[in-house]
């Protein structure tokens, strides 16, 4: 489809820098999100372009040069460790006791669009193997 194309090419122009993204926008409460979970350290807020029922995004709040997960260091193992757990409460939060699948995009043939790491919650219908 169109839709699907455009993001592609969204993925595809993307630049592997470390600059802001619009994740930073939604971290400083500048533009709106609906956000599901926030501590100290970790964001969750449903994705602007839902793939499924539930469509999550969890990212971290403190980017550290994680732009995504290619780019992770020993340093960042804790925040990962709770980027994952954070996955699994919210995914209770959000009643999806028959499953659900996490994903992480990386770079252009991940098809990442943002360049700042995020896990992907889907859920509430069934998933497909293989993913597209
Ligand atoms: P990825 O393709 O893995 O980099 O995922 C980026 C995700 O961010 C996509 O699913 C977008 O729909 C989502 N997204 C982009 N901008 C926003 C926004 N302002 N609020 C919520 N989700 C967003």
């Amino acid at each position: 489809s169109s839709i699907m194309a455009s993001e592609n090419e969204a993925a595809l122009s993307a630049v592997r820098s470390d600059s802001p993204t619009i994740f930073d926008k939604i971290i400083n409460k500048e533009i709106p999100a609906n956000i599901v979970f926030e501590d100290e350290k970790v964001l969750a807020f449903r994705d602007v372009a839902p793939q499924a029922p539930t469509h999550i995004l969890i990212i971290p709040k403190l980017k550290d040069g994680l732009t995504g997960i290619s780019n992770a260091e020993e340093r960042h193992v804790e925040i990962l460790g709770q980027l994952l757990y954070t996955a699994k409460l919210v995914a209770k939060q959000e009643g999806l006791e028959k499953g659900y699948r996490l994903v992480i995009n990386d770079g252009p043939d991940g098809s990442q669009s943002v360049y700042h790491l995020h896990i992907h919650l889907l859920g509430g219908r069934q998933m497909n193997w293989p993913p597209g």
